[in-house]
């Protein structure tokens, strides 16, 4: 067995230190986008899903190796039976030197109930999904949820004092004329606002060159009526932002399809099955499931995150295949955690 100091932190091959874990804690969600689901998706059994106390190890050693920065995803992270415990438990972890941020992203439909319990526990920012604000519209992308669900816990969270960033992604023929109105909704109520380029990932039954409209558009069409200022404001995250000035809300872009931001690519995603993705729009993978339970130690384990973060490729090739019109990474963004 290899002997790993965990002091010495996880430095990918091209320098980047790794430092940010993002933990999808459940394969499932109450609602089916159709850019991120199937409407007949077949879930995990349970049997293959890491219990909370093995997410929480699985965290603690990562968090050990120099992780500083643990986001909760899924699947809809709230819906997970008992999640609270685990957000109390990394919450505890917040420290100098250990953990400095834990956040969540969901799309809401818990947050009357939870937001209170995630602030109470240290979460201070959230990321909420929110597409749209056309109840049809959002009814429709979702499959089968209700806008007023998503909103009250947009302020709910609010009012426990988390602050929140909406995140839509940009679809064409969808959403493409909302734009306008999310910025001066979201600039109103001291919302960011995150705009997310569609990623080929998973079979959604449909045609993903229908879904797809590239960001550098709706920005253009942005400034024919915000003035839009550049900032140097960063979360060490792929978006690039840029500053409303009738607003003074800022909205993000993220661009996976139209511009490559791997050079600072600073994290790695793992599964509730334990399986750590060393990049979003790449295959391959590593098992920490098996060392996490092979011993009550983490030595297996700080081995095995060695291993795979020295594997960790340059950048992703996301493509959307004309001819095939196959996504160019078969798992869903569900599965890996967006
Ligand atoms: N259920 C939570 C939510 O709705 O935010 C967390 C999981 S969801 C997979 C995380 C984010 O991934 C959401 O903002 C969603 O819009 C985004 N997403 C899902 N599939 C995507 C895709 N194919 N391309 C771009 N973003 C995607």
């Amino acid at each position: 067995m290899q002997d790993t100091d965990p002091s010495a932190g996880l430095i990918d091959p091209f320098g980047r230190a790794v430092t940010y874990l993002r933990v999808s804690v459940t394969d499932r969600c109450d609602l089916r986008c159709v850019y991120c689901m199937a409407e007949d998706m077949t879930f995990l059994p349970k049997k293959d899903i890491l219990t909370l106390e093995e997410i929480d190890r699985l965290c603690g050693a990562f968090i050990a190796l120099g992780t500083d920065k643990i986001r909760l995803t899924g699947g809809e992270p709230l819906v997970r039976k008992g999640v609270m415990n685990l957000v109390r438990s990394l919450g505890a972890r917040i420290a100098p030197g250990g953990l400095r941020e834990l956040t969540v992203t969901t799309n809401g439909t818990q947050l009357t109930k939870m937001a209170g319990d995630l602030f109470d526990a240290g979460v201070r920012r959230i990321n909420v999904s929110l597409d749209t604000l056309d109840p049809g519209v959002f009814a429709a992308v979702t499959r089968w949820g209700k806008i007023e669900q998503t909103l009250d816990g947009i302020f709910a969270a609010k009012a426990a004092g988390l602050a929140v960033k909406v995140n839509a992604v940009a679809l064409k023929g969808v959403n493409e004329d909302e734009f306008d109105r999310m910025v001066g909704w979201c600039g109103e109520h001291g919302f960011d606002l995150c705009l997310i380029e569609t990623m080929p990932l998973g079979d959604v039954g449909g045609d993903r060159t229908d879904q797809y409209l590239p960001l550098s558009l709706v920005r253009s069409r942005l400034r024919q009526t915000w003035t839009l200022e550049d900032t140097d404001y960063a979360t060490g995250g792929p978006a690039r932002y840029v500053r409303v000035k009738e607003t003074g809300g800022r909205i993000g872009f993220i661009t996976p399809m139209t511009h490559n931001f791997c050079e600072s690519c600073n994290r790695v995603r793992v599964t509730c099955t334990g399986t750590l993705y060393m990049c979003l729009g790449q295959e391959d993978a590593a098992d920490l499931r098996a060392p996490l339970r092979a011993s009550e130690g983490n030595d297996l384990l700080y081995a095995a995150i060695d291993r795979a973060i020295a594997r960790k490729p340059k950048g992703h090739d996301f493509i959307i295949d004309r001819r095939t019109r196959r996504p160019s990474v078969g798992r869903h963004m569900s599965m890996t955690g967006g």
